[in-house]
């Protein structure tokens, strides 16, 4: 099963993404992650990233095109996967479907977690007291132009998988166990 997680930071997909990693068997392959372990690393992808990251902007499609190329040629994503954190373009969602089409492999779902702008702010000022400050994105301006990068560039994304007939809506502004419940229904 090959899904993709959608939605604005702090809607909860990481959180999300590792729960159905572990009751699927499936790679969880978060972007974000991968590009700050890059930044640590000092790899020349994490220098390409490391500012833009910080100032809440997307890193070029190619670059992080490239990354997901890479993993997911894997074995740990043999048997399936969940994106959580790209496609965050059009350009990004078409390479997608190239680079898979190219392995005989397709989407299956892309569930688009819906949460309310202001229940982000406060849920990303939660994280950033709780991990003290581990991630010098989690402040409140930086997350404001992440939010706006979300409905400018990512959020036009979604009429594509909607045409596409794999676009699921989830109610991320409910409780943890009961997000992971409607996820369970949308992947069916
Ligand atoms: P995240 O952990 O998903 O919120 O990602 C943190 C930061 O990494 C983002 O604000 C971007 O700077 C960068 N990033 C992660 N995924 C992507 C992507 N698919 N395209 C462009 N930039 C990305």
């Amino acid at each position: 099963m090959n899904i993709v997680f959608f939605g604005p930071p702090g809607a909860g997909k990481g959180t999300q993404a590792a729960m159905i990693r572990e009751e699927h068997g499936i790679a969880h392959l978060s972007t974000g992650d991968m590009l700050r372990a890059a930044v640590a690393a000092g790899t020349d992808v994490g220098r390409a990233a490391q500012s833009l990251m910080a100032e809440g902007k997307l890193v070029p499609d190619e670059l992080i095109v490239r990354v997901v190329a890479e993993r997911i040629d894997e074995p740990d994503c043999a048997a399936g996967f969940i994106l959580d954190g790209f496609p965050r373009t059009l350009p990004q969602a078409q390479a997608l479907d190239d680079m898979l089409a190219g392995k005989g492999k397709r989407l299956d779902a892309v569930l688009e977690m819906r949460v309310p702008d202001d229940v982000l702010v406060g849920r990303i000022e939660k994280r950033a007291a709780e991990t003290g400050g581990a991630r010098p994105d989690d402040n409140p301006d930086t997350l404001k132009r992440r939010l706006a990068v979300y409905h400018e560039q990512t959020a036009p994304v979604l009429p594509y998988y909607d045409q596409a007939g794999l676009l699921r809506v989830i109610d991320g502004n409910r409780s943890i166990d009961e997000v992971r419940e409607a996820i369970r229904t949308a992947l069916g």
